[in-house]
């Protein structure tokens, strides 16, 4: 099947599954209320990619028909090139807000895909084999994946990894004639609404004896024993003047849990191979998802300078110390762009013709946009002040005696219409203090770990020989 249009893509999540949101069993996510929003704007990405054909679409390497260029398995520094700018046209759709649209699983698989040589390692040439014919199927059928890689947090002295016994983390509990038998845990699964499978896959890294834990599958969203206990909703009703953004980007986040849940054999590409399972985050996975997170960074932060410039430009502030903050904004949009850039000048092959970004420019950013992100909003607040609520809404605005009083008493500096001001205002708050705007700030800060701990591994993604060349100048230096 080619890339898949939004209305394939809103039929194929009318199947059965467990998803709860806001203490109700949701039987059909397309038309809930708190999902339709971003079930209709998820539906609107995969149409981009037919209205954008040119740049977000590619012909299958071997079927030759058209799939997502994020499907793509980058062989050369132009394939990375041309994958970032599909990925800019997907994150420019939700101004960066959505940070698992599907093209987040498609780049992560495309990345295993590639390396086959190390999923393949230690006995694992036939997980790795399924690993790759998956791959095929994900891309050909255009699925929408989301993920869950995180062991559920019971008790922080235990550690990350969950020791042999653990009763809370994900493990394999039988073996079955066509598969295995998961039982446990995991957290947390950001679109999990509005996708068509489930996938699992390594991330902390597990200690001698905690093989059972060591997984990585795909499983379809309404496999028996699945269960998606989605956050408290952050959608605002449908009305794109009233909330912008929070009526179409709630993605949702949800904990998921395997009660017995049946992986089909096909679909199981590691079982119980602690040695891959350790090996496939420290590689080549962190440097070629962050292309994706990265460019999203960007796009979010250019539309948060914008924001801010606007906001300025309505009310006339134009002090020092309003240009100071509105600057900061700048410098964090442009670090972020110039790291992008240069991850990918730098980038680099990998021992099966994998071609990933280069991994230091993206960590450190990595490591610096959970400090980042929450100081914009801070920003954006700061200019904003009380404007940000002397925002009319539709209906009042509609009112026919409000209305030439709204004129009259909101407009912005230097001739601005109050149509204009308040449509900024409203953005800006949608953006930067509503629930939406409060749950992506989490999501900033740990949806790939927290910047302590991407500060504290930084040396796994750097080379320190410069430094150390500087430094050892004056240490060796004679007496
Ligand atoms: C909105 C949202 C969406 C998510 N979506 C997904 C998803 O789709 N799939 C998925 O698998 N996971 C997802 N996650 C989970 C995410 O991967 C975890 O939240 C992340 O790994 C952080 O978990 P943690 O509690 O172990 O964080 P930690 O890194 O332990 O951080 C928790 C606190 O401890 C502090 N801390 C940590 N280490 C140190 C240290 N060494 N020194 C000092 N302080 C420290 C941090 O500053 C922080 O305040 C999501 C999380 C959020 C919030």
């Amino acid at each position: 099947m080619p890339a898949r249009t939004g209305k394939e893509f809103l039929k194929g999540l009318r199947g059965a599954r467990e998803v709860w949101v806001d203490g109700e069993r949701v039987s059909d996510v397309v038309d809930h209320p708190k999902l339709s929003g971003a079930a209709q704007a998820l539906a609107e990405v995969f149409d981009l990619h037919h209205k954008q054909a040119d740049v977000c679409l590619m012909p299958d390497p071997e079927t030759g028909e058209p799939i997502p260029v994020s499907h793509m398995i980058p062989r050369s520094r132009e394939d990375l090139a041309k994958r970032g700018k599909a990925l800019r046209q997907v994150a420019e759709y939700s101004m960066g807000l959505m940070g698992r649209t599907p093209d987040y699983m498609n780049v992560t698989f495309a990345g295993f895909a590639g390396r086959p040589d190390e999923w393949g390692m230690n006995g694992n040439e036939a997980g790795a084999e399924r690993l790759v014919a998956y791959q095929k199927v994900l891309r050909r059928g255009d699925i929408s994946l989301t993920h869950t890689i995180v062991q559920p947090t019971v008790d922080k002295a235990t550690g990350d990894a969950p020791s042999p016994g653990n009763a809370h983390a994900l493990r394999k509990v039988a073996d079955t004639g066509h598969g295995i038998v998961v039982r446990g845990a995991r957290v947390l699964a950001t679109l999990a609404p509005f996708a068509d499978e489930l996938a699992v896959y390594p991330a902390s890294p597990l200690p001698e004896g905690a093989d059972d834990y060591a997984l990585a599958f795909c499983v379809p969203m309404g496999a028996p024993g699945l269960k998606f206990l989605c956050r408290d909703s952050v959608s605002a009703p449908a009305g794109r003047f009233d909330h912008p953004l929070s009526s179409r980007f709630d993605e949702q986040d949800a904990f998921v849990i395997f009660d017995d849940v049946e992986i089909p054999r096909d679909r199981v590409f590691i079982d119980g191979n602690r040695a891959v399972y350790n090996k496939v985050p420290t590689t080549s996975w962190s440097p070629n998802i962050q292309q994706q997170t990265m460019i999203r960074a960007s796009t979010k932060l250019d539309f948060a300078w914008g924001l801010a410039l606007r906001m300025a430009a309505a009310i006339n502030a134009a002090d020092p110390e309003t240009m100071r903050m509105i600057g900061e904004i700048w410098a964090y949009a442009e670090f972020t762009r110039a790291a992008v850039a240069t991850a990918e000048a730098e980038a680099r092959e990998w021992p099966s013709g994998l071609w990933t970004s280069a991994g230091a420019p993206l960590h450190a950013l990595r490591a610096m946009l959970p400090l980042w992100f929450p100081r914009v909003n801070e920003i954006l607040r700061l200019i904003g002040s009380h404007n940000v609520f002397a925002t009319p809404t539709a209906q009042q605005m509609a009112d026919k005696d409000l209305r030439p009083l709204i004129d009259r008493y909101l407009p912005g500096a230097k001739g601005m219409a109050a149509e204009e001001r308040i449509r900024i205002f409203r953005l800006v708050w949608d953006f930067a203090g509503s629930a939406l705007a409060s749950r992506n700030e989490q999501y900033e800060r740990f949806y790939l770990a927290s910047s302590p701990r991407n500060l504290a591994r930084h040396l796994a993604f750097t080379d320190r020989s410069r430094a150390d060349r500087l430094v050892d100048r004056f240490l060796k230096e004679p007496y």
